[in-house]
């Protein structure tokens, strides 16, 4: 299965102060100790994208029904009530990506230091690296969309799309052998190492959009995530 490993990530120390700011105005010295802690934590990044194309045989109701390429048996999503943003997909993008686990251990001993801002700065960086690399598969399946004449839906993710639990890992990533980029789902679906995340998305004549948009309407986390778009 397709496995991506030279993904650059381009960071910018004042883009990752803005977006945990949240646009607000924030001190030249955060931003360059952010720039340090960038440098610093680059060689902790791993970054690494597993994908696959399935088939989507039909939506129905709350669920999407998938067919794996290699003839394997269907796997069925209960996406919930926003399973209706599938319904234009004739092919669908399943990925996870990932940072690996180094930059969490950096983070976890920084904390268990007492080093609470620095710990707190790497894990923000880490997860802005993660979306990254999440914005490599967006722009490959844009890519494969538009050279079809396709347009593309948003990305979506269990855990995520408001209905759409993140047990429903278990379903998503049963189409990925997630071992190859070191990958695996804990007892209650979550992706370890942490800075791990999937998606799905689905391209087909009936979209409209050329690029791949966020579900932060439909976000279950909406509340809490510095990164949400309006
Ligand atoms: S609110 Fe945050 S977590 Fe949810 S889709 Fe938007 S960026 Fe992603």
């Amino acid at each position: 299965m397709p496995v991506l490993s030279d993904i650059p990530i381009e960071l910018d120390a004042r883009e990752v102060v803005l977006a945990l700011h949240q646009g607000k105005k924030v001190p030249p010295s955060l931003v360059s100790e952010t720039r340090t802690a960038i440098s610093k934590s680059r060689p902790w990044m791993h970054p690494r994208a597993l994908y696959a194309w399935v088939s989507v045989r039909e939506v129905a109701g709350e669920k999407v029904v998938l067919q794996p390429a290699n003839g394997n048996q269907h796997v069925s999503l209960n996406l919930g009530p926003h399973a209706d943003l599938m319904t234009a997909a004739e092919l669908a993008l399943v990925s996870v990506v990932t940072i690996g686990g180094e930059l969490n251990r950096q983070v976890d001993a920084l904390n268990k230091a007492g080093e609470f801002l620095g710990a707190y700065l790497i894990d923000s960086i880490g997860v802005v690296a993660l979306a990254e690399v999440g914005k490599t598969v967006r722009r490959y399946a844009e890519e494969q969309a538009a050279a079809r004449g396709w347009g593309v839906s948003a990305a979506l993710a269990p855990g995520s799309l408001q209905g759409w639990p993140i047990e429903g890992q278990f379903d998503l990533c049963s189409l990925l052998p997630l071992d190859e980029i070191d990958v695996r789902l804990n007892e209650s679906g979550v992706l370890v190492p942490f800075k791990s995340a999937s998606s799905l998305i689905g391209t087909g004549r009936r979209y409209r959009s050329q690029k791949v948009g966020s579900v932060c309407r439909f976000c279950m986390r909406a509340d809490t995530c510095w990164r949400r778009r309006k």
